[in-house]
């Protein structure tokens, strides 16, 4: 694109391939961003909520997903308009900075889009629709912490985290068993939380899952659990006191790295080399031995022959570990990783109390525990389903779960759920847009009536009269002044979220509109789109 001046002086825009490229401007091009931005939010509309609906995509070479979280949902999805994208990576950073509340963001985003064209069409300047939006979204943060509530919890009373891991864990697909997964979720935040920073490293957190067994099969694991099993079926199952080597270095004679070639032309010489080879391996394991090691895990495999050494000298290994993995042991057990036999000395040997290989099913599955760990920080969700496409949903969830509960340690602030604190903040912005004396407060209560879309979603979702409920728990907030009224969706008898204890987290919340502001301002600022035109 090149700016160009006319004979009188009057500017004109150049564009490279002109013939090529189309091209929107103005109202139409604002137009054209808020219909695709709202395309987007109302895939996602459906989804949101307890009752919410579940998408199925399949990727191009075949692989089905089922899922009803928000930025899977849009990850998974071939979008191909700029414009969407946005709101793809709008999804995808709630998911990055809080875990829950995905589908949340853009349902708000595409209805504040929607509010937007209204008042556009009406003749405001965008750029005060947008200014009008950040100073109600300002208002509806600061309200939101004015309606947070303090949860007080400790190791003893995880109830509360519980609750609201459950509150999460209600809108997926494994709502049938959300209790026991909240607190498998918790246990293992709390598990390696360090209270006194109040932080959650989510590294030391390994969610695994093994497609058998059923849902409620799932099981929170003190320590590591690896895809693997004994090299030897002899090998012993279960190791007590286990003093781990870790290897990053084959059980193989050693290869020099430049060309070679060995010449073998006479049994002597063949006898000599193989006596040679087993020397190696005698020796490698004895240094495993001499630095007092009861199992060995290596990075990479071992022929039979090293293989056979190892079971006849009495020393388990495991092989073919991956990197990952090997970096989590070395963590939890406190042990190094070691790159060469030579430099294998007892002080670098892991430590853990129990070592066991479980077998599943009538299958030759086999897992490796290594448990009661010297570093016990290190945990394991080892999660069992029906099938893969169950498992992986519910990784998702209990990603969100554990999100969630990391959240709550670092704020322990929250709001109450079903759409019960975005009808109190549309109350409130809706108040505070009669202060305004500008253009503004038509931004300011179009951004209210926006709010409204959560819970009108909600309503929608679980079966009910939409534009009825919402004004019925509208009305009731304003006269019982309770900003717990939400969105009765599982037809409880109450909607008090209080009562039903339905919390989300108060950043969540606050986060979900922030952003949510942010990228619709940003379209509304776009008023030339310069596009390759299709042919
Ligand atoms: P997101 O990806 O945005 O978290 P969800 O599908 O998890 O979307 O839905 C979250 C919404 O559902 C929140 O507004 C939450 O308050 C609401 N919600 C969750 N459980 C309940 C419930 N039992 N009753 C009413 N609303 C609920
Ligand atoms: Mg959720």
């Amino acid at each position: 694109m090149a700016l160009a001046f006319d004979e009188f002086g009057r500017p004109f825009i150049i564009l490279r391939e002109q013939e090529q490229k189309s091209r929107l401007r103005g109202l139409d091009a604002q137009k054209a961003n808020i219909a695709a931005g709202k395309a987007v939010a109302k895939i996602l509309r459906t989804s949101l909520g307890p009752k919410g609906m579940d998408k199925m995509l399949q990727s191009p070479d075949g692989e089905v997903t089922v899922t009803n979280d928000g930025a899977t949902i849009l990850e998974q999805m071939d979008v191909d308009n700029q414009i969407a994208k946005l709101m793809v990576e709008l999804s995808q950073s709630q998911d990055y900075e809080i875990g829950d509340g995905t589908t949340g963001v853009v349902v708000l985003a595409g209805s504040l889009l929607e509010q937007a064209e209204r008042l556009l069409e009406r003749g405001i300047h965008p750029i005060r629709v947008a200014e009008g939006y950040e100073m109600a979204s300002r208002i509806a943060v600061d309200h939101l912490q004015h309606i947070s509530k303090k949860f007080e919890f400790g190791l003893e009373n995880i109830e509360p985290l519980v609750q609201t891991c459950m509150t999460t864990l209600s809108s997926k697909i494994v709502n049938r068993c959300k209790r026991p997964l909240a607190e498998i979720a918790v246990r293992a935040v709390l598990a390696v939380a360090d209270l006194e920073r109040k932080d959650v490293n989510l590294d030391l957190i390994k969610v695994e899952g093994k497609v058998g067994g059923k849902l409620e099969d799932t099981e929170l694991v003190y320590g590591i659990l690896i895809d693997k099993d004994m090299s030897h079926p002899q090998m012993p199952k279960r190791i007590e006191d286990a003093k781990i080597a870790i290897l990053t270095c084959p059980f193989e004679p050693p290869k020099p790295k430049t060309k070679h070639k060995v010449d073998i032309d006479t049994v002597e010489k063949f006898q000599t080399l193989r006596v040679q080879e087993q020397e190696y391996f005698d020796q490698m394991v004895q240094k495993c031995k001499d630095a007092g090691a009861t199992l060995v895990i290596c990075q990479w495999g071992f022929d039979d022959e090293a293989n056979h050494l190892l079971m006849h000298r009495n020393l388990p290994a495991v092989r073919w570990v991956g990197g990952v993995e090997l970096e989590l042991i070395a963590i939890a057990t406190g042990g190094r990783i070691v790159p060469r036999f030579q430099e294998l000395t007892p002080d670098k040997l892991g430590k853990a109390g129990l070592v066991r290989e479980k077998s599943f099913g009538t299958t030759k599955d086999r897992m490796l525990y290594i448990e009661h760990c010297a570093n016990s920080r290190a945990v394991t969700i080892f999660i069992r389903g029906g099938n893969k496409m169950m498992i992986e949903e519910t990784k998702r969830s209990i990603h969100d779960a554990l999100c969630v509960a990391r959240n709550l340690i670092r704020n322990n602030s929250i709001v109450y759920g079903g759409g019960s604190a975005e009808i109190s903040c549309s109350v409130a912005v809706e108040a505070a847009a009669d202060k305004h004396p500008g253009v503004e407060q038509y931004a300011i209560r179009a951004f209210a009536d926006a709010l409204d879309a959560v819970p009108m979603a909600l309503a929608e979702n679980s079966g009910l009269q939409p534009i009825e409920t919402l004004n019925a728990v509208k009305s009731q907030q304003i006269k019982e002044k309770n900003p717990h009224c939400g969105i009765d969706c599982n037809d409880v008898g109450t909607n008090d979220m209080c009562e039903q204890n339905v919390f989300e987290t108060l950043i969540g919340k606050q986060q979900q509109i922030l952003l949510a502001t942010q990228v619709v301002k940003m379209i509304l600022k776009i008023d030339d789109v310069i596009s390759p035109s299709e042919y």
